[in-house]
C-alpha cells in the first residue's frame, strides 16, 4: 500500500495572497531537511502539500520525525493512497486503519470531496466507509461528538487519501521568510531557546559567541557549539561568529566602576554585535534577556543596553518565567547541555554589586576613558567563523 504524508500548514493558510510565497520556501526547507533520507516527490495541489517517498527503503517514520521540526508546518497525518472507487477505498481503509482500530472504541468518519465528479457525495461516502469500518470492527461504535478517532476520506483529482490521527508539527512560518537576525548566543540556557523562538517566526538565523580566554576555556566555545548544532534541527545551518572579548574586558575592569562593569560590557558585545550583523546582511539582534532575571536585565539596565544599537533587538524570553523557558530548552534538547559548567565571558569578571539602576549619563561617563572605536576594531579583527549545520 502507498502511504504519503499530507502537511497542514497553519499560519501560511492566512497570508491571502502571499500564500504560495511561504509555501515555495516551507518546501524548499523540508525538500533540504528530507534529503538525508532519500528522494520525495512533494507536490502542491488543492491546498495541500503531499510529500511521496520516491525511494521504497525510506522510512516514513523518520520523515515524520525531521518534519516535526519544520517551521511553518502546523500538522501532518500519513496518509494511505487509493483508488477513486468506493469498494476499494472501504477495503484498504478497514486493512490500513486495522492496527488503529483494534485499539479504540470509538470512531467517525469524515469526508472531503473536491473532485465534484465522483459519483457519491460526503455524507454518503461517511455512510458506507463507515458501515464498512464497522462490520469489520463489531467492538467499534460511532461517537459524532467526541470519537476516538477521526477517519478522514479525502476524495481528490488523482487519487482518494485515507488517514486517522493528526500529528503536531513544529508551527510558525518557515524559515527564510522573515529575514535574517543576529543572535547573541552563550553558553547558558536562555539564548538558545531565543534563537529556536524566532526561528519559528521565519528568521534565518546567525550567531554571535564571545570568548575571554583564557578565563574562558576552549571546553566553554565547544560547549556553545555543540548548543549550535543542537538548534540546527530546527533552525537549519547557523554560521557561528566567535568574537575574542578578553582584552575589551580587561580594559572596562581596569578603569570602570566595578558595579557598572556588566552593563558597560553588555553595551560593548551590542556594539559589536551590531556591526557584524550589518556585515552579514542581518537585519536585527536577538538576545536571551528575561525581564529582572538577573542585574543587567532590568528595565534601566536594558535601556542602557538599546541605546547602543539601532537595529531592532529582539528579546522573546522577556516575560517569561525561567520554568517557562526551561521546558522549552527540554524540548528542542538543549537543556542537558546548557547546563554543562563551563564557564561563559560574563561570569568571569562578575562585579560584587551590580547596579541594577544604572543611569545611562552615568554609563556613558564610566565609558569615557576607554578607547571604544579601536576596542571594537581589535575585537573584529580577531573574529573567527565556524558554520554549524545538521
Ligand atoms: P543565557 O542563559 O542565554 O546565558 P543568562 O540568563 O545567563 O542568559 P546573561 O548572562 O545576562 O543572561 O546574558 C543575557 C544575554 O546576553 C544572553 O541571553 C545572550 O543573548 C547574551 N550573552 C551573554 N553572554 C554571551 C556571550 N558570551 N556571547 C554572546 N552572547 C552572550
Ligand atoms: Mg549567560
Amino acid at each position: 500500500m502507498k502511504e504519503i504524508i499530507l502537511i497542514k500548514n497553519g499560519e501560511i493558510a492566512l497570508k491571502g495572497l502571499n500564500r504560495a510565497t511561504f509555501e515555495d520556501i516551507m518546501i524548499k526547507n523540508m525538500r533540504r531537511r528530507l534529503s538525508v533520507l532519500g528522494k520525495f516527490k512533494i507536490t502542491r495541489a488543492q491546498s495541500t502539500v503531499a510529500v511521496e517517498p520516491e525511494d521504497e527503503e525510506i522510512d516514513l517514520d523518520e520523515a515524520v520525525e525531521i518534519l516535526k521540526k519544520v517551521f511553518g508546518i502546523a500538522a501532518m497525518s500519513r496518509a494511505l493512497v487509493t483508488e477513486k472507487n468506493l469498494g476499494t477505498i472501504q477495503k484498504d481503509a478497514a486493512e490500513y486503519l486495522k492496527d488503529t482500530l483494534s485499539e479504540i472504541r470509538t470512531f467517525k468518519v469524515e469526508a472531503k470531496r473536491s473532485d465534484k465528479s465522483f459519483p457519491y457525495q460526503s455524507p454518503e461516502i461517511c455512510r458506507e466507509v463507515g458501515g464498512y469500518l464497522l462490520s469489520k470492527n463489531p467492538h467499534l461504535k460511532v461517537d459524532v461528538h467526541h470519537p476516538d478517532v477521526i477517519v478522514t476520506v479525502e476524495v481528490r483529482d488523482f487519487a482518494a487519501y485515507v488517514h486517522a490521527g493528526v500529528i503536531h508539527g513544529a508551527g510558525g512560518i518557515p524559515i527564510g521568510s522573515s529575514g535574517k537576525a543576529m543572535l547573541l548566543i552563550s553558553g547558558g540556557i536562555d539564548s538558545p531557546v531565543a534563537g529556536y523562538m524566532m526561528a519559528k517566526r521565519g528568521l534565518i538565523l546567525d550567531a554571535i559567541h564571545f570568548v575571554s580566554p583564557p578565563y574562558t576555556s576552549e571546553r566553554a566555545k565547544l560547549k556553545v557549539l555543540e548548543l549550535a548544532q543542537k538548534m540546527c534541527e530546527y533552525c537549519g545551518t547557523i554560521k557561528m561568529h566567535i568574537v575574542p572579548f578578553t582584552h575589551i574586558q580587561e580594559q572596562i575592569r581596569q578603569h570602570c566602576p566595578e558595579d557598572l562593569f556588566t552593563i558597560i560590557m553588555r553595551r560593548f558585545m551590542m556594539r559589536i554585535s551590531q556591526r557584524v550583523a550589518k556585515a552579514s546582511s542581518c537585519e536585527a539582534l536577538i538576545t536571551g534577556e528575561s525581564m529582572g532575571q538577573v542585574a543587567s536585565q532590568t528595565l534601566k539596565a536594558i535601556a542602557c543596553t538599546d541605546r547602543v544599537c539601532s537595529m531592532p533587538v529582539f528579546r522573546p524570553l522577556i516575560g517569561m518565567d525561567k520554568n517557562e523557558i526551561i521546558e522549552i530548552s527540554r524540548k528542542i534538547d538543549t537543556f542537558e547541555t546548557s547546563i554543562l559548567p563551563y564557564e561563559d565571558c560574563c561570569t568571569v569578571f562578575t562585579p560584587r554589586h551590580p547596579r541594577t539602576k544604572p543611569s545611562l549619563s552615568m554609563v556613558e561617563h564610566a565609558e569615557e576613558v576607554l578607547e571604544i572605536e579601536s576596542l571594537i576594531e581589535e575585537a573584529v579583527s580577531g573574529i573567527e567563523v565556524e558554520t554549524v549545520r545538521l
